[in-house]
């Protein structure tokens, strides 16, 4: 069977436009929110370490700063594209909004393999991004964070070439800092944390109790592994994990029908949220062909790896039991594997809301480092479930008022508060 191609900035287009309609969102308005405000594309030299010079691109783009500086990570892939940065820049306006945190939505990216770089070639590539727009970045600005292969020693090599550059102390340019130099407690763990904060009203809502609950997740890296934390935390069980596979260059999946068991796993894990299957084997695990996260015996699917991992080419591969997905990753389903979701009953907490954690443990973060006072751990993960907890309640609330699916009632909020703020200053 022929499969289908995506275009992710295709997709986040369509659910705007469905959700524009649904507001009676004005022409102009639909104009300046269809479209970036600013985007950034440029090239980036290495020194390699063999003494040639190579060239990689880079982006940024903000889609919207009407209701504060861009916000929204950098990602480091081999397959990166612009429309998946424009996509992704366009998601960060609405996380921020829905969230209610005063920051807009940008997105950044190179394309290239962190696993295929050492890392002074990295640390080139991380001062090389800021050097290329270090005028339209800053703590008042748009201020980056990490993404998929990114993590908090790039933010550092970031930070530190921005302010050589500007002279002077700036950590609020930007998150995902390394604790004590600027780093947020709690900023780790928060996205997984909060897609799991998103869960536990959602199954309140449901009448079901974590505890009687079993998940399979897409993903062991940063997002997948702190969700499966807490999610363990509260009595649920995890019986499958995927990941890439680096060496036979496809994904795989890991199953142990009595729980996953991340100290296992982090064992033999690497940065990226590789597991080495071999030492798996060993300790136990099943493995299959990566798809098989998805056809798992489970009630709870997290996707939490990449983009349009739910199509209509898997998307009847899903189970009868499962009742709930929550999209710990960005744009996990596409449109119409989502119908065919809606239509077998199977309750959605949309990326923008399930993963927003991310984005409010960035918003805390830059808030700690412009005091240059920071939270105790507790402290930031309190404060992280009430604004989850908040969230998660005016997009359900709205959602039963106007008949909505969470999708749409998570683009309305949104999508309203931004095109609200673009009014307020006059942009439309
Ligand atoms: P990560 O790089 O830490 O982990 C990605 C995981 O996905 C790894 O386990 C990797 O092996 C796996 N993976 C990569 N390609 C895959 C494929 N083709 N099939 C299956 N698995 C694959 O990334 P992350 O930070 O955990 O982010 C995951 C997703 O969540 C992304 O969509 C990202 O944009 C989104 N997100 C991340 C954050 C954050 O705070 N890190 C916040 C919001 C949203």
């Amino acid at each position: 069977m022929k499969s289908t191609v995506y275009n992710p900035f295709e997709t986040a287009r369509q659910q705007f436009d469905h959700a524009a309609d649904l507001l009676e969102l004005d022409n102009t308005t639909r104009e300046l929110l269809r479209t970036p405000m600013r985007e950034y594309h440029f090239n980036i030299p290495v020194r390699m370490d063999d003494g040639t010079k190579k060239i990689f691109r880079g982006f940024r783009i903000q889609h919207n700063d009407a209701r504060g500086p861009a916000k929204g990570g950098v990602r480091f892939h081999p397959l990166e594209t612009i429309d998946t940065v424009r996509a992704l820049s366009m998601w960060m306006s609405w996380k921020t909004a829905v969230a209610d945190i005063p920051l807009g939505g940008g997105k950044g990216g190179v394309i290239c393999d962190p696993h295929h770089l050492s890392n002074s070639e990295q640390e080139q590539l991380c001062r090389g991004w800021v050097r290329q727009i270090v005028r339209n970045l800053g703590p008042n600005i748009d201020i980056p964070s990490p993404d998929i292969m990114t993590n908090a020693q790039h933010m550092l090599w970031m930070l530190d070439e921005y302010e050589t550059i500007m002279g002077g102390h700036f950590p609020g340019f930007i998150t995902g800092k390394p604790t004590g130099l600027g780093g947020s407690l709690g900023k780790k763990e928060s996205t997984g944390y909060g897609v799991i904060i998103a869960i536990r009203e959602a199954l309140n809502e449901l009448g079901l109790k974590a505890a009687n609950t079993v998940a399979s997740v897409q993903g062991y890296g940063n997002v997948a592994r702190y969700a499966i934390e807490l999610y363990q935390k509260m009595g649920g069980k995890v019986i499958c994990v995927s990941c890439w596979d680096e060496e036979d260059h496809k994904t795989c999946a890991f199953r142990k029908k009595d729980g996953i068991i991340t100290e296992e796993l982090d064992s033999i894990s690497d940065v990226f949220g590789g597991i080495d299957k071999h030492k798996a084997r060993d300790m136990g695990y099943e493995l299959f062909s990566g798809n098989e996260w998805l056809s798992q015996e489970v009630d709870i699917l997290i996707p939490a790896a990449l983009e349009n991992q739910i199509t209509m080419d898997n998307v009847n591969n899903i189970r009868d039991s499962v009742k709930l997905i929550a999209e710990g990753a960005n744009g996990p389903v596409s449109p119409d594997a989502d119908k065919i979701l809606a239509d077998k009953g199977i309750f959605m907490i949309p990326d923008f809301l399930a993963n927003a954690g991310g984005a409010i443990s960035s918003y805390f973060e830059q808030v700690q480092s412009n005091m240059n006072y920071y939270w105790e751990k507790d402290e930031v993960l309190g404060k992280l479930d009430v604004k989850m907890t908040s969230a998660y309640a005016a997009v359900s609330d709205f959602a039963k008022e106007n008949k909505l699916s969470m999708r749409d009632s998570a683009y309305v909020i949104s999508i309203d508060r931004v095109a609200q703020a673009c009014r307020e200053r006059g942009w439309v």
